[in-house]
């Protein structure tokens, strides 16, 4: 149900978004990949020109220029502090769905998506991969350089290490239930964050809400769209929308930042259905006080994604949540960079400027010496658990929730 025009009207779309722009400059110190080049082309406002021009068939899409629109990791923090409130958001989007019109796109693009539409897939393939021995034959160097050609070596290098903890929840309604919502579980994370859903039942369950989980839920779509694959952003999330739709919610609580915008702005838009991310649901004034939490010794690295600091913007609720465990000592990390790297699937496209945004990231972590680092999104959680392990750092690297879950007293 995305809204971006099509064909000619998509680049009048595309002006009149970039025409908002007054090139005042503000968004570029928060721009993470400005931070690391300097670079006008590689900032806000340059690719904002790029659009314009590209619009208005005043410049070609060459190579470098498609580059440099394609290195924007969809951060959204140019969004957040534009005092025009220029639609960053929608313009990369639309700007990225008029260069696929001329160009295909990569091998490794097309079987991610491919796998996106196939979510059982990718689960199963995630579960296997997780497998110790088959992590370490996928990082030896002899299959480092049988994958290279395809472009999976980085992929076998970054895979995600799944939550231990139990399986995919199943829907479940308390005697006397104040509420019924529903729970998104996503593709990666329905297996890497098992431990977050597990615990997101019982936070809600000790809430009192019936949570409903459908079987048929899928992805959300956000790698697909980011992409600018608006038709295949809305076949990946069909099923999702259909889940949802079927089971009567009107409240879908989201513990994935990265997926939190697209479920709320496009797949669930225009519908009865209401997006929440989980924090600020359970923050929420109706809650206050009913969650009791045992104490906890622990020196917690709080990392803001920057989904939940420029989208979902309950960084806040997430925070207050973990005050409420006893003893917990919070720290924050420097809101800049403000992206760990991760960004959906840009972690495995342009491993150059991301690992540099990671290694910046964990730097920070290390200096605070904490006993856990805590996020609120699955690919933070993922991409910043690799960069700690590549360095023979143990650190946990947790959601909040889980966090939560594992320390509540009801
Ligand atoms: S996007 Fe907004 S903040 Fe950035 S240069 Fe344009 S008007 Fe200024
Ligand atoms: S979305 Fe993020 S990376 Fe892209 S231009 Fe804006 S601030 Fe920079």
């Amino acid at each position: 149900m995305n809204r971006q025009p099509v064909g000619s009207d998509a680049r009048s779309h595309l002006a009149a978004l970039a025409d908002q722009c007054v090139k005042c400059g503000l968004c570029q110190p928060v721009c993470p990949t400005y931070r690391i080049g300097r670079s006008e082309a590689e900032s806000p406002r340059g690719r904002i020109a790029f659009a314009q021009a590209l619009a208005g068939g005043r410049l070609a899409a060459t190579p470098s220029l498609i580059a440099h629109l394609d290195h924007c990791l969809a951060c959204l923090g140019c969004e957040r502090v534009c005092p025009s409130q220029v639609r960053y958001g929608e313009l990369i989007v639309g700007t990225r769905a008029l260069l696929r019109e001329s160009r295909r796109p990569a091998r490794f693009e097309r079987w991610l998506h491919a796998l996106l539409l196939r979510p059982r897939w990718l689960r199963a393939a995630l579960l296997i991969a997780n497998f110790s021995v088959v992590r370490s034959c996928m990082q030896s160097s002899i299959a480092q350089a049988a994958l290279r050609p395809f472009g999976l070596d980085r992929v076998a290098r970054e895979l995600p290490h799944a939550s231990p903890a139990g399986s995919v929840p199943e829907s479940r309604r308390p005697t006397s239930p104040r509420g019924r919502v529903g729970l998104f579980l996503g593709c990666v994370a329905a297996t890497v964050e098992r431990d977050v859903h597990a615990g997101a039942m019982r936070l809600l369950q000790a809430l009192g809400y019936e949570v409903v989980v459908p079987p048929g839920q899928g992805c959300c779509g956000a790698l697909a769209l980011h992409a600018g694959d608006i038709g295949g952003a809305d076949a990946a999330a069909a099923p999702t929308r259909r889940a949802f739709a079927d089971a009567g919610v009107d409240t879908l609580l989201v513990s994935a930042s990265g997926c939190f915008a697209t479920l709320r702005d496009t797949v669930f838009a225009g519908t009865q259905i209401r997006v929440r991310d989980i924090h600020e649901f359970i923050d929420d004034d109706a809650h206050r006080g009913e969650l009791k939490f045992r104490a906890l010794d622990c020196r917690v690295a709080l990392h803001t994604p920057c989904t939940q600091t420029n989208v979902a913007r309950a960084g806040d609720a997430v925070r207050r949540l973990l005050q409420k465990i006893p003893q917990v000592e919070i720290v924050d990390l420097p809101a800049e960079p403000g992206c760990c790297g991760a960004a959906g699937d840009y972690f495995l496209r342009h491993a150059e400027i991301a690992d540099a945004l990671r290694a910046e990231k964990v730097d920070q972590v290390e200096v605070q010496t904490p006993d856990v680092l805590v996020t609120s999104n699955v690919g933070c959680r993922v991409f910043l658990d690799n960069g700690l392990r590549q360095r023979g750092k143990r650190l946990p690297v947790t959601h909040a929730v889980a966090l939560l879950a594992q320390q509540l007293d009801n």
